[in-house]
């Protein structure tokens, strides 16, 4: 496990610093990274400025190596750092002032942190540095922009020659060797730079989905028929594409996603589990709104869409694909049916919208949408052990229904070894 986490540590110093001190060099017998109490800490930010000229200032408790590059669709500037532990106030960055829309920051990978900035209209990174600490002043990052147009937005970027983003492996295969046993993979939503919705109190669904994921994981290890395998265990971000082609390459026999919603204010209250199924067209408006909402979990981390592959079109992929979701159909029909004595359901607890987490063609997959933390019931269920008890329980019911007959023998997917 340390290992990983070094040689992470070690991959992110290579990409962001351009080379990596001996310290950093993957060692087997090194400690993992930093924890987080050891990393340096960002204490304030202060924006100053107007819509042509912006500055950007973060205190630190020590100097360390910033790399900027832009981004364009939507505008963003992103900052990469090494693991930096924000020590913000809840609401830092949800408003901006002159060229800065909003910022976000958090962890992107073990080791690595970054902070996102919306652009309200093209500008150019002028300067970004870090002033060592001097005197009664703490270190500094200093970031200065100037308004610009789209062309010479365009340009930068192009010649920037940004290196490939770096992603770190995915976790490792809890399967000992030649356990056929169906994988069950967990997608807890959001996490690190990507805080998901959040309640006014000030829970963050990225927190509450993976402390239920948790969960939900140890009553399926425990009924010992399935493996399990999350798609993260901690507070950091993964890329939509990896949740997906984690569970292809691990051919997984279901893959479950989950999330908790919010409606803004004036989009009225709701409340109950919803559970989502994929369709290119969703089964209405709201459900649109959300899955539109979810897949912008790569722009809000600072990843550059552009370079995404196309879905690969083939005759056996679109076969594989309609078998899958009737599958899929199958799965959120009976967790509906299995959360209903569990937990409340939202009016009309099965929908289907175009979520990229739940593309892929040879896996069936839902997302689970627990609740909504906007809502004062739902989030005290939420946050309720109780509550998550037995949601939990329901959720592995259904797990249980749906893949124990594969195991009989007469199953379709689990006999795809
Ligand atoms: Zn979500």
């Amino acid at each position: 496990m340390s290992v990983r986490a070094t040689s992470l540590a070690f991959l992110f110093g290579a990409m962001v610093l351009g080379g990596a001190s001996a310290a950093e060099r993957p060692d087997p017998a090194a400690p993992p990274a930093p924890a987080a109490s050891d990393a340096p800490v960002a204490s304030e930010v202060r924006l100053g400025g107007d819509d042509t000229q912006t500055r950007m200032i973060v205190d630190l408790s020590q100097k360390i190596d910033v790399r900027a590059f832009t981004l364009a669709n939507p505008y963003r500037v992103v900052m990469d750092m090494p693991q930096v532990t924000f020590r913000l106030p809840p609401k830092t960055g949800e408003a901006g002032r002159g060229l800065i829309k909003a910022f976000r920051f958090g962890l992107v990978m073990q080791g690595g942190s970054r902070i996102v900035i919306d652009l309200a209209r093209p500008a150019r990174v002028e300067k970004a540095f870090v002033i060592e600490a001097a005197n009664d002043q703490p270190a500094r990052l200093v970031v200065d922009l100037a308004a610009s147009d789209r062309e010479a937005f365009m340009r930068a970027i192009a010649v920037e020659g940004r290196p490939l983003e770096r992603r770190p492996e995915p976790p490792a295969d809890t399967r000992a060797a030649g356990d056929t046993r169906p994988l069950v993979v967990i997608d807890p939503g959001h996490g690190g730079i990507d805080n998901g919705t959040r309640a006014a109190s000030g829970e963050m669904e990225k927190t509450i989905v993976l402390e239920f994921s948790l969960m939900l994981r140890d009553k399926i290890e425990k009924t010992g028929k399935y493996r399990v395998l999350m798609t993260r265990t901690e507070d950091t971000f993964v890329p939509l594409g990896d949740r997906v082609q984690l569970a292809r390459a691990r051919q997984a026999a279901l893959f479950i996603s989950i999330h908790a919603d919010a409606l803004r204010r004036r989009e009225g209250d709701a409340q109950g589990a919803t559970v989502y199924t994929l369709s290119e067209r969703a089964s209405d408006a709201r459900a649109a709104r959300l899955a539109e909402a979810e897949n912008r979990a790569d722009v809000i981390a600072g990843l550059d869409l552009s370079t995404e592959e196309k879905d690969v079109a083939d005759i056996l992929v679109d076969l594989a694909r309609r078998e899958t979701k009737t599958f899929s159909m199958q799965f959120a029909q009976t967790v509906v049916g299995t959360l209903k004595n569990a937990a409340r359901l939202y009016q009309h607890p099965l929908k289907s919208a175009s979520f990229v987490v739940l593309k892929a063609p040879d896996v069936p997959s839902v997302l689970v949408e627990l609740g909504y933390v906007s809502n004062k019931a739902d989030l005290k269920s939420l946050i309720s052990a109780e509550w998550r008890d037995h949601t939990a329980d329901a959720i592995v019911k259904a797990v249980d229904a749906f893949l124990s007959p594969r195991l009989a023998g007469n199953g379709q997917r689990s006999g795809q070894n």
